[in-house]
């Protein structure tokens, strides 16, 4: 009894490929299928050269994050809008050299007076100055309860 081989599977797509017997069994069902194997066999051989003669890294993949910080603040540009009543500049850092900025209209005023009723008396930073802004707001009440004509309203006279 003897043995022969007949048949093998294909090395890339494993399809059956028929052996006649004569010469070397084939490895590949086609050309196309051992060019594509011969492609992966280089291709990781020129992967697993030295870095410094093309070949692939073994490191992981390193990533640099930069962290930007976008502040957003409203100024004012001077001579801007008609009939404004001139403004104190604003400051644009705190002691601590964040940024800040001063209300800019009516709403903002009124929400901002909220939370100094809410900081007189929680935050330290305020409570201990409650008499000096009561009588800034003293001034302030002043001024806003006296006749001067706000910017919207025209003075007589002017058009
Ligand atoms: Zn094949």
């Amino acid at each position: 009894m003897r043995e022969q081989l007949v048949e093998r599977s294909c090395a890339w797509c494993g399809e059956p490929v028929a052996y006649s017997g004569r010469g070397r069994p084939p490895r590949f069902c086609s050309p196309v299928h051992r060019r594509r194997a011969w492609e992966v066999r280089s291709a990781e051989e020129r992967a697993g050269r030295p870095v410094s003669e093309g070949g692939r890294s073994t490191d992981p993949v390193r990533e640099i994050v930069q962290r930007i910080e976008t502040v957003v603040r409203t100024r004012v540009v001077p001579g801007s809008g008609a009939g404004r009543v001139p403004q104190a500049p604003r400051p644009a850092q705190r002691l601590s050299g964040q940024p800040y900025t001063l209300p800019e209209d009516a709403i903002e005023w009124i929400e901002a007076l909220a939370a100094l009723r809410r900081d007189a008396v929680t935050n330290p930073r305020v409570a201990p100055f409650r008499e000096h802004i009561a009588q800034a707001c003293e001034r302030t009440l002043e001024v806003l309860r006296s006749d001067v004509p706000g910017p919207g309203e025209a003075s007589p006279g002017e058009s």
